[in-house]
């Protein structure tokens, strides 16, 4: 179960593994996109940080809505609106329960609603969808993530700008894969 203190940890890591790594995700995008994901998301992170606090959320609920409207904000291009509906989902979703599988359930629905990706388009999507099986088995490990990530390698981008490339997508990793990665990453080292 997801608590707001848990929360808080979770988003702090993945808050500083963004800004350690926004150069390394900023090139990653100006591999098959525009070169700007590290540099949209740390902004994000930077404001959702500003955001939590100087509004002290009370609740769980509180705390995921603050997030969302932050990254929606202040992220940009296309990682902000969907990012933003994966936070606004799970804190829709924690009026309701905390269960962390449930929460992730609502977000990957979020996502895939907002941006029609199916698993295999090369985007964060192809790493959101196996940490939610994996959560529902009670099964999320780093390995999970880092096959997840990788995965998106060899694919063919068909959604976002990396899908002006066609073919010459294939062989770089998905940006928004490798954020994502890093935001389960951040789960479990909040968790234990
Ligand atoms: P932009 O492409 O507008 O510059 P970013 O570079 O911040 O935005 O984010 C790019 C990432 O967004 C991609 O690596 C991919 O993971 C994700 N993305 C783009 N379009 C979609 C979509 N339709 N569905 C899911 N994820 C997407
Ligand atoms: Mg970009
Ligand atoms: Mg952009």
């Amino acid at each position: 179960k997801l608590t707001l203190e848990k929360y808080l940890s979770w988003i702090n890591e993945f808050s500083q593994k963004v800004i350690d790594k926004k150069d390394y995700l900023s090139d990653l995008d100006s591999k098959i996109g525009d070169g700007d994901h590290g540099n949209n998301l740390a902004r994000g992170v930077t404001a959702v940080q500003q955001m939590l606090t100087a509004k002290q959320p009370q609740d769980l609920t509180a705390a995921l809505k603050l997030t969302a409207m932050a990254l929606i904000s202040k992220v940009g291009g296309a990682a902000g609106p969907l990012y933003g509906t994966a936070f606004l989902e799970m804190a829709k979703t924690s009026s309701q329960t905390t269960e962390l599988a449930e929460l992730l359930t609502a977000a990957t629905a979020g996502l895939q609603k907002r941006g029609q990706a199916k698993a295999g388009d090369k985007t964060m999507v192809d790493v959101w969808l196996p940490v939610t099986a994996a959560l529902k088995n009670a099964d999320l490990t780093s390995t999970v993530i880092e096959k997840a990530v990788a995965s998106t390698k060899p694919l063919v981008a068909k959604r976002g700008r990396a899908s002006y490339l066609g073919e010459r997508s294939i062989g770089h990793l998905d940006p928004g894969a490798v954020s994502s990665g890093y935001l389960f990453e951040a789960l479990l080292v909040a968790e234990d």
